[in-house]
């Protein structure tokens, strides 16, 4: 795509979606998109009727065929120039991320490379799908699995990564021999729209990557439309759960990962000062809203917790908040107005609720940016389970202390909190540490790493009810979501000699 390319999606006054290798508008119903750090409309974005997600499925099945018969060194070679061509584009495209998500543009480009690691994964692709020979399983018999795409595979995806999350879906989708719809968040519809683009320009067949933009609407219609063999979706445990019931109730394959309450540990023998580094960058990083975002950490022993609110609430006074185009911002907006409400809201609570509001980010306003959705920095001490604040996903800057007695008790929590996406330790003891993942309900831990979000050739996923489903996202168990083995066994018979009929079970007897 060419520079004038990108400036029109940019411009456009109305996002609309990408069909069968175009971009296609729409006459239906659209949505604002607001720029969060100035609270002004930015442009509209459509929402796909049911007749428009029809056309995408359309499109999508019509090109199966020909892309599963691909050999994967070819689709390699389109994921080689979709990698470069993205790398080319960095800039642009993590603007578009700043402009309608807000996070500061080194975070998005953070987020942007991310995501070109799947790709590089997805570069892999024919060793990736190598299958399992196995010779003389009976007499001059082999036997062999492969595995086979599905076909039509949709993606839903959430407004706080909008460039990775999908590109933790698609590019292994696609090249594993599927084609694909993707529904992306309707907050921030320009940076998949754009990347959709490149991946057309970089040789990919019309047809095998398709993006509606839409709500509910959208996402019905895939959920229930016979041609989509797959979903994944990646959003707030709700409707993680909604989608998985009526997705798998319509006989597809689905992993829908949902929100999360991420717990931190800090032992007594921490390295505190790395200790309280590590906790201002993961909760309060992207304003919080990541899904691997600290949002609890939980302290043992009173010294422990005194230490650790007392530097955290002097690092609280040099946090840099502002516009994210602003690279010296350590934190942005919240995404939209009603969010902004709904985490101060959180804070006004946790008051209510008996906790101890240590730092107070409601007060912060942003010169020059007075309609844009900022909040400050929170911090509670004092929090305690069966608080609202400490029980729900808040999703924004506020950081929850917790006081524990002993490790046993900080893992408790842990182990009985509903969520289990990420979780960290921080101590100097490898015992404790290894302990401590072993035991941990949580489907990704951190040793003294406190987003321990697995790189590519890993794959991503909580457990409880941060994971509906049984397999990750991206990384190996995406080349088993994305295909269905099939095991064939074969024997050649000798011409012309008679073989009696065999009726007992086949065995090696
Ligand atoms: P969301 O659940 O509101 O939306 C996610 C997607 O679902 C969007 O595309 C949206 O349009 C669609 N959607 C929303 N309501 C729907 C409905 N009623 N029916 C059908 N589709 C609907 O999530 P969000 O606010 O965009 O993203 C934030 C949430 O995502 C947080 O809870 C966060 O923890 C979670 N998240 C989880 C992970 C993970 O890997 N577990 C990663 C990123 C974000």
């Amino acid at each position: 795509m060419n520079a004038r390319a990108a400036t029109e999606i940019s411009a456009a006054a109305t996002v609309g979606h990408f069909i069968n290798g175009a971009e296609v508008s729409d006459t239906g119903r659209t949505l604002p998109v607001t720029n969060p750090a100035t609270g002004a409309v930015t442009r509209q974005v459509a929402m796909a009727s049911r007749a428009t997600v029809e056309d995408a499925i359309a499109a999508a099945a019509a090109a199966f065929p020909e892309w599963r018969n691909t050999p994967p060194a070819k689709r390699a070679r389109v994921m080689f120039r979709f990698k470069q061509l993205l790398e080319e584009h960095a800039d642009e495209i993590v603007a578009l991320l700043t402009n309608e998500h807000g996070k500061v543009l080194d975070d998005a480009m953070g987020e942007f490379q991310r995501g070109v690691e799947v790709v590089d994964y997805a570069c892999g692709i024919s060793e990736l799908l190598k299958g399992e020979h196995s010779r003389n399983v009976g007499p001059n018999i082999d036997s062999w699995s492969e595995f086979q795409p599905l076909g039509v595979v949709a993606g839903i995806t959430p407004f706080n990564f909008p460039a990775m999350v999908p590109m933790w879906m698609f590019p292994m989708a696609i090249a594993c021999g599927n084609t694909f719809v993707l529904k992306p968040s309707e907050k921030d519809p320009s940076a998949p729209l754009y990347i959709a683009r490149l991946f057309t320009e970089a040789g990919l067949p019309d047809g095998v990557y398709n993006v509606v933009n839409g709500d509910k609407e959208a996402v019905d219609t895939l959920l229930e439309d016979p041609r989509v063999q797959a979903v994944s979706f990646v959003g707030s445990t709700p409707i993680a759960e909604y989608i998985y019931a009526t997705g798998t109730a319509n006989g597809k394959r689905v992993q829908a990962l949902g929100g999360a309450k991420n717990h931190a540990i800090v032992m007594p023998d921490a390295d505190i000062d790395n200790a309280v580094s590590a906790l201002m960058g993961a909760a309060y990083g992207s304003c919080g809203e990541r899904c691997m975002a600290i949002s609890v950490a939980v302290c043992v022993g009173d010294e422990t917790a005194d230490t650790v609110v007392s530097k955290l609430s002097n690092e609280l006074q040099n946090l840099k908040v502002g516009n994210g185009t602003d690279t010296s911002n350590h934190m942005g907006p919240l995404i939209t107005k009603a969010h902004h409400d709904n985490v101060r809201a959180y804070v006004d609570l946790g008051i209510e609720e008996g906790a101890d509001l240590v730092v107070d980010g409601r007060t912060l306003t942003v010169d020059g940016h007075e309609d844009g959705f900022f909040l400050g920095g929170c911090l509670f001490d004092n929090v305690k389970p069966g608080m609202r604040i400490y029980n729900e996903e808040i999703f924004g800057p506020v950081l929850c202390i917790v006081r524990a007695d002993s490790q046993e008790q900080a893992m408790q929590l842990i182990n009985e909190h509903e969520y289990g996406n990420g979780t960290c330790i921080f101590t100097r003891d490898g015992e404790a540490a290894r302990y401590f993942a072993d035991n941990i309900q949580v489907g990704m831990v951190g040793i003294n790493v406190p987003l321990p979000v697995p790189v590519a050739i890993h794959s991503f996923g909580g457990w409880k009810r941060s994971l509906f489903g049984d397999l990750f996202a991206y990384g190996p168990d995406s080349v088993r979501f994305y295909t269905r083995r099939k095991t064939i066994t074969q024997r050649w018979p000798k011409g012309g000699v008679r073989e009696k009929a065999q009726f007992t079970f086949p065995s090696n007897q």
